[in-house]
């Protein structure tokens, strides 16, 4: 039975296979990216990936992309009568991998590896475990970014002794690791992150520019005239990365300025991300007590990396090229198949070895007394520091502090400050205990931090030796697993547009988008085109249908680049 490793992006998602060597799966419109967006049509069907994408555009209600950034909340999206939470819209971008890798190894899929920035806290890697079983697979291993990159890496490198940095920028994320390969072991020294960085930042940094330039509220404009203007933002930022500089202009639209962005302007706008970039780097160096210069590559991953200023970051700061042939789009996937593989105890990958660590220190809230005899809250006492090696389970004693006390309450946080109110509360654990004088009821809590990075904890009342292992109560960003059968049967009786007619219905959504964006006689002829199109469609002759989709993509491409140039 085959594993399946998933890359579950917040900007596109891949997923691939292990048959001796990690495989790719190309999705329906034979493209091994598919953009992280669900969207819903006037039937009711959920589109998922270019085809939902295409219609952000013209139908931003109905549409949506970027939910990775929500995984781990309970924020809900409404589309069309449908309403979502992240990690359903997650599951149903999972589903449609899940049905390419069934159509293209024409056999079903049950299982799968799915992996997550390394800086994904507790509630997010639950959600995305739950997203994967809520589009039907077990969810074998939860594995980090970076470290599945690093061994897409490694694989082929298994002999050396080496110490890698893996520098990962993604559309919503930013994940840093450091890992040493010795005699086939890979050990993750350090991770570190900052979940809210990433690629899509850069593109506001540049949209953010433009309206100071033009003296745009942005609150006045429409929808479209925002999401257009975010396109093109889009579009300033990825040429950057080909060309010196590029001119932002608003076809259409006199009221907008040109603005002419160049390699200086564009760090200068996003100048407070280039900073933020810095801190993790700094963290994992210092937690694996590594300077720059112990790096023997940088391997760059994930889309953002492909902006010149993330080349000339890492210049300056470990004063040397990163590594130029890994996939920054497609190693992680790679990875994670490669984990899949392990599962699966393929002999290939016999003696490959792998250990990861917790990127954030766990803990609980604790109550010190002070030297005047006062009791003061909100302490935090770390039980599973940063970046120890997993899976790791820690004890500590905690005792009543009055006679009356008939419950122990310890709130459950992440983070590494010494009070608790700046760290992340992952939420609070709760059990009877006998009442005794201060200090005589002790309880035992085990913390236990699985391979998967998903924390578990054990509490024991010394006294009467009752055990419990207990569930992480009153957190709104994870389903119980009741709730998750639950929607498991919502989900289930979706529609979920045809697989085979995707790259028809794809063109038509293009068609649409270009559409709207266009003027005049671009318009007509896209008119034009599209009726041709759709009337092909309809005489339902598979050979003439052909013909007339080989047209009008071809048609599309070209117009597409023509007003892109504008
Ligand atoms: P994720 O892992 O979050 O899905 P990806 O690794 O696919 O993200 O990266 C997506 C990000 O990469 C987006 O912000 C996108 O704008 C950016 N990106 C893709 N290609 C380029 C490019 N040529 N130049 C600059 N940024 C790019
Ligand atoms: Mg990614």
């Amino acid at each position: 039975m085959a594993i399946i490793g998933i890359d579950l992006g917040t900007t596109n998602s891949l997923v691939a296979v292990w048959d001796g060597e990690p495989r790719l799966i190309p999705n329906a419109l034979g493209e091994f990216l598919t953009p992280s967006v669900v969207g819903v049509d006037n039937n009711q069907e959920i589109l998922v990936g270019s085809l939902a994408q295409e219609r952000l555009y013209t139908h931003p209600d109905h549409t949506v992309a970027h939910f990775k950034r929500d995984m781990g909340t309970d924020r809900i999206t409404s589309l069309g009568k449908h309403r979502f939470r992240p990690e359903e819209l997650s599951a149903l971008v999972v589903k449609s991998l899940k049905r390419d890798v069934e159509a293209y190894l024409e056999k079903p899929v049950t299982e799968a590896v799915i992996s997550v920035p390394a800086y994904f806290n507790d509630t997010q890697r639950k959600a995305t475990r739950a997203a994967g079983e809520l589009a039907g697979l077990r969810v074998e291993r939860v594995i980090n970014e970076p470290t599945a990159a690093a061994m897409a890496y490694g694989i082929h490198h298994r002999e050396k002794e080496t110490t890698i940095l893996v520098f990962d920028l993604g559309g919503g994320t930013f994940d840093v690791s450091i890992l040493e390969f010795f005699d086939g072991i890979m050990e993750v020294r350090a991770s570190a992150g900052d979940n809210f960085l990433g690629g899509e930042d850069f593109t506001q940094s540049i949209l953010q520019g433009f309206l100071d330039f033009s003296q745009i509220d942005k609150s006045q404009l429409d929808h479209k005239t925002r999401n257009r203007l975010r396109h093109n933002a889009e579009w300033a930022k990825q040429a950057l990365s080909q060309q010196e500089s590029f001119v932002f202009q608003f076809p259409g639209k006199p009221e907008f300025q040109e603005w002419t962005l160049d390699h200086e302007l564009l760090e200068s706008l996003s100048k407070p991300l280039i900073d933020r970039m810095r801190v993790p780097v700094e963290r994992a160096l210092r937690d694996a007590s590594l300077g720059s210069h112990d790096l023997d590559s940088i391997l760059l991953i994930g889309g953002a990396t492909r902006m010149p200023l993330v080349k000339s970051l890492i210049a300056k700061m470990f004063g040397k090229l990163p590594l130029s042939h890994i996939h920054p789009d497609e190693a992680v996937a790679l990875g994670a198949a490669v984990q899949a593989g392990l599962k699966a105890r393929d002999e290939a990958l016999n003696e490959f070895v792998l250990t990861d660590v917790c990127p954030y220190t766990l803990g609980v809230e604790t109550i010190h007394m002070e030297d005047s005899g006062k009791l003061k809250e909100g302490y935090f006492c770390p039980m599973i520091e940063r970046n120890t090696v997993i899976p790791a389970s820690r004890v500590e004693q905690f005792a009543n502090i009055s006679r009356f006390q008939s419950r122990v309450e310890v709130p459950v946080y992440q983070g590494e400050s010494r009070m608790v109110k700046n760290n992340i509360h992952l939420g609070d654990l709760k059990f009877p205990i006998p009442r005794g004088r201060p200090g005589t009821q002790t309880v035992e809590v085990r913390f236990t931090y699985d391979i998967n990075g998903i924390l578990e904890v054990e509490a024991t009342v010394v006294s009467t030796g009752l055990k419990k292992r207990l569930v992480i109560e009153k957190n709104p960003g994870v389903l119980s697993k009741e709730e998750i059968e639950r929607r498991l049967q919502q989900l289930a009786v979706l529609k979920i547009h045809p697989r085979e007619e995707t790259e028809n219905r794809h063109l038509i959504a293009k068609g649409e988008r270009l559409y709207e964006e266009a003027l005049g006689k671009n318009r007509i002829d896209i008119s034009d085109e599209l009726s041709l199109f759709e009337g092909a469609l309809d005489k339902q002759d598979p050979s003439r249908i052909r013909k007339a989709r080989e047209r009008f993509k071809k048609f599309l491409a070209i117009l597409e680049e023509e007003m892109r140039s504008l």
